[in-house]
Parts: structure tokens; C-alpha cells; sequence
């Protein structure tokens, strides 16, 4: 019975013309070209191939060339790292790890691999007995994940730097209204604050509260916060509540790298960081973790890490499948880069530059959180002059100087940020010194000259604002002569990378 009827329907489709086939969605015709007989789709290069998109990369590199990048987490990585990224060992699938693949063909995946991890404890000074890095994390966010997936457990607790205070949404971002980060979703997460008088971290409350919440984790770290961080004080914390003491020294990796701000492995148990910001690399993540001996008991019976295991399963097959090899390449070359003694001259650069540029723009009359900065970021708030840092943002971005609105210290709306955050680490790439980051401060103060200028007869809210920006012929000649003057100067200066795109 079943198998005749099969057989009829199957006769009623052939039966079918194809114009009288029934579908539930309309589609569009796909127009297809066809390559030329001298085009050659597999070999021909992105110039030739698709126009399109090497404009539009064309259109970006001369904007990064043009414009004065001052994003603290960003940066321009070098002509090596690229070729890394562009090669074939983009083409691999090695689900697994060194040595236990999935696939096979895998001896030079796993020698890159093995590489890459080598030169990542080198860098920051780690004994291979105490310490492993898993390097196949696709960038910082999932980093964090597969951290707490490895060692919080679902529902688990983890406390982090509160977003609004200079923390990363990956720490447990959450607001009254929503669980923005999947963080907060799948963990349960209670934020610390900073003390908005001084701006720093209020070490003495988040111990009275790691004390009753009891996370698993404590994360020490930060996406905009001037100071170093006291990763001594986040330790005994930590032990007092039982909790794995994790660093993300995602901004600063750099700086660690070359010595010259406090490392946290001495104090934690586990380190992620990106490697696309200071630390100068492709985007990616490298997870650190303890292995040998975490603690001794009362009856002196050794206690084991067990990070190593959990980690890398949480990674893979957690998390993710097959690892980007080309971005682990990448790694290796920037981690190779990290232990020149030029990578340190960079290093001092960029501290010297936020130093450079903080006095300048404290000398124009500006606030800056904390007073000043340790590392290579400032916090310029804006509250003082009443300038919204979103109008901030908004006027400079119009005159070729990139940098983001972002929270003050106390601010009452995470929406209605009061300050602009600057960072040091791309410009100094491109070979900025302390007198060029003395005109960088210059033109930021004629840019909120400008804001000032402007931003009663702007309008009330930030849309009016733009529309005003995008009409009013006053203004735009004003912030046209700004744009003219900082790309004439940052036009100057070399840009890493290649040439075009
Ligand atoms: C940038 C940053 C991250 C996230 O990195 P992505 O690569 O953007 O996912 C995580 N933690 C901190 C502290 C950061 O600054």
C-alpha cells in the first residue's frame, strides 16, 4: 500500500513541467557573467577578478592612511602578518590539536601550531612546565567563553569590571533591561565598579562582594582603563572567595610583551588576551593557562591545575571546529616581532605618546579620568565643557580623527557616554612621536572648539545634531578646514601593511 503510493507521486513530479512547479518564496533570476577568455577566476588577482571589492579595500586603506586612528584597540599590523593571512594556509581543516588531528596532511599545520604556542610563552617570560597557551580562539570574546565554559560550568558565577567602568562586555554585561552579553546569559554575572571620584578600580567593594557572591572566576581586566591594574590585590581576593583568578590583558598585551607594565601571570591562573590591539597581530586570541601544582593542602597532599584538558575542550570541540591557521600563522610572525628589541622601542613609544598627548590636552583645560594615564589610553571627559562624548565622536570623525564616545567614570546613562577615549598604539605604528601627538592633541581641542561652537544651535538630540553637521554650510566649511589640515599632516606619515589595500 505505502510502497504504491510512493511510486504514484513519484510518477506525479516527473510528470511535472518545470514552469508549473509550485514555490513558496518568489526568487530572483541569478545574473551570472562569465570570465573572459584571458580571465583566469583561481589566478588572476582581486584588482582584476572583482573590481568592486578592491575598491572598497582601496577605499579603506586610504582612509586608514588619511585619517588620524586614535581607537585605542585598534592598530595597523605589519606587511609579514599579512602575507600570513594571505597564504595557503588558510586552506586547512585540522579539527584537533598538534599531534591528534582529525584530518590528516597536517605536518606543517602542527608545525605552525606548535610554533605559534612556543614563541607565545617565550614572549611573556612563562616556563613551558607551568604554563600552556591555546592559540585556536577565534578572537578575545569567544576567548572569555570558552574559559568560563571550561571552568564555570553553566549558571556558574563570574564577577567582572562592569562595562560602563572601562570592562568588556565578555565579563558579564548586563543592564537592567537585558542580558546584552551571552555571558550574562548563560553565567550569572555581578559586575565591580569604579570609584567614580577617583576612577579607580574600588578593590575593598568587590572583595566584600566576591565574598558573598562567590564567583568562580574573577576577571581582571579592562577595555578602558588608564591605570595598571593591582593584580596582587585581585589575587588575594580571589583567594579568599575561591575563585580562579583570570586576566584579559587584551589591551595592554603589548605592553606586557615588552616589559614595561605589570605582567599579571605572576598572580593568575589564567591569561587571555587578544592579539589584533597592542600586541600588534592578526585578530585572533591566545588563551594562557597553569598546569603542575595549584595548591597544598592541609595534609600536605599536592593539588593539580586541570585547566589544560577543560580549556582546550572548550575550545575545540566546544566551541569551535576547525582552527584558522592562517590566522595562527599570523600570530607567530606578530609573537616573533614581540621579541625584537624594536618591539620594546614601540612599546615605550606608545607610553610616551599617551603621556605626550595627555599633557597636551590637560593643558588645553581638559579632564581626564584618573588624572592622567599608566599605559596607552586615555579617558578625556567631556562633562565639564558639556559636550556629549557621542557629538565628540561624531565632529572629530568628520575631520578625519577616528576615536569612540565612551562612559566616564559615575556617568548615570551607559546611552548618553560623557567622554571620548583615545589610544596611542596605531599611530605609533605609523612612527608618531611625542611632538606629533602634541598636534594630534591640538587638532582634537579645535575639533571640540568647533562641537563647542555649534552644539546649542545643533539641536537637542544627537540625530538633530547630525542633521545639523550634514547641512548647516557654516559648519561644514569650519570642519572641512580641519579634515584639509589632518590629512595633510597624517598624510605624511608611513602606513604599515601594503601598499594599496
Ligand atoms: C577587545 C577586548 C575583548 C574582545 O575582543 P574581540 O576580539 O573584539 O572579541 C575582550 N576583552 C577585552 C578586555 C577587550 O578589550
Amino acid at each position: 500500500m505505502l510502497a504504491r503510493r510512493t511510486v504514484r507521486s513519484f510518477l506525479a513530479v516527473r510528470n511535472l513541467k518545470m514552469a508549473d512547479r509550485q514555490v513558496h518564496t518568489e526568487l530572483i533570476p541569478v545574473n551570472r557573467t562569465k570570465y573572459a577568455a584571458g580571465e583566469n577566476i583561481l589566478r588572476d588577482h582581486v584588482e582584476k577578478i572583482d573590481p568592486e571589492v578592491y575598491n572598497i579595500m582601496k577605499n579603506e586603506k586610504a582612509r586608514q592612511r588619511r585619517g588620524l586612528e586614535l581607537i585605542a584597540s585598534e592598530n595597523f599590523t605589519s606587511k609579514a602578518v599579512m602575507d600570513a593571512l594571505g597564504s595557503a594556509m588558510c586552506n586547512k581543516y585540522s579539527e584537533g590539536y598538534p599531534g591528534a588531528r582529525y584530518y590528516g596532511g597536517n605536518e606543517f599545520i602542527d608545525q605552525m601550531e606548535l610554533l605559534c604556542q612556543k614563541r607565545a610563552l617565550e614572549v611573556f617570560g612563562l616556563d613551558p612546565t607551568k604554563w600552556g597557551v591555546n592559540v585556536q580562539s577565534l578572537s578575545g570574546a569567544p576567548a572569555n567563553l570558552a574559559v568560563y565554559t571550561a571552568i564555570v560550568g553553566t549558571n556558574g558565577r563570574i564577577m567582572g569590571l562592569d562595562l560602563p567602568d572601562g570592562g568588556h562586555l565578555s565579563h558579564g554585561f548586563y543592564t537592567p533591561a537585558r542580558k546584552v552579553s551571552a555571558t550574562s546569559e548563560f553565567f550569572q554575572s555581578l559586575p565591580y565598579k569604579v570609584d567614580p571620584s577617583t576612577g579607580l578600580i574600588n578593590y575593598d567593594k568587590l572583595e566584600e562582594n566576591a565574598l558573598l557572591f562567590r564567583p568562580k572566576v574573577i576577571v581582571a581586566g579592562v577595555s578602558c582603563y588608564a591605570r595598571h591594574l593591582d593584580y596582587n590585590r585581585f589575587r588575594k581576593i580571589a583567594d579568599r572567595a575561591g575563585a580562579y583568578l583570570m586576566a584579559d590583558m587584551a589591551h595592554i598585551s603589548g605592553l606586557v610583551a615588552a616589559g614595561l607594565i605589570p605582567s599579571p601571570f605572576e598572580y593568575a591562573d589564567v591569561v587571555t588576551t587578544t592579539t589584533h590591539k597592542s600586541l600588534r597581530g592578526p585578530r585572533g586570541a591566545l588563551i594562557f593557562f597553569r598546569k603542575g601544582v595549584r595548591s597544598v593542602n592541609a595534609k600536605g597532599v599536592e593539588i593539580k591545575y586541570d585547566l589544560e584538558d577543560k580549556i582546550n575542550t572548550a575550545v575545540f570541540p566546544g566551541l569551535q571546529g576547525g582552527p584558522h591557521n592562517h590566522t595562527i600563522s599570523g600570530i607567530a610572525v606578530a609573537l616573533k616581532q614581540c621579541l625584537s628589541e624594536d618591539f620594546v622601542t614601540y612599546g615605550q613609544q606608545i607610553l610616551n605618546n599617551a603621556k605626550a598627548l595627555a599633557e597636551n590636552l590637560k593643558n588645553h583645560g581638559y579632564t581626564l579620568a584618573t588624572g592622567g594615564t599608566d599605559n596607552h589610553l586615555l579617558l578625556v571627559d567631556l562633562r565639564p565643557i558639556g559636550i556629549e562624548g557621542a557629538r565628540a565622536e561624531h565632529i572629530l570623525d568628520l575631520a578625519h580623527i577616528a576615536c569612540n564616545k565612551n562612559t566616564c567614570p559615575g556617568d548615570v546613562s551607559a546611552l548618553r557616554p560623557g567622554g571620548i577615549r583615545l589610544g596611542t598604539p596605531a599611530l605609533t605604528s605609523r612612527g608618531f612621536k611625542e611632538a606629533d601627538f602634541e598636534r594630534v592633541g591640538d587638532f582634537i581641542h579645535k575639533g571640540i572648539e568647533i562641537a563647542k561652537k555649534y552644539n546649542a544651535a545643533a539641536g537637542k538630540t544627537l540625530k538633530d545634531f547630525k542633521t545639523f553637521t550634514a547641512t548647516n554650510e557654516e559648519f561644514k566649511n569650519d570642519i572641512a578646514l580641519l579634515a584639509q589640515e589632518v590629512e595633510s599632516f597624517s598624510g605624511k606619515f608611513e602606513i604599515p601593511g601594503n601598499e594599496l589595500f
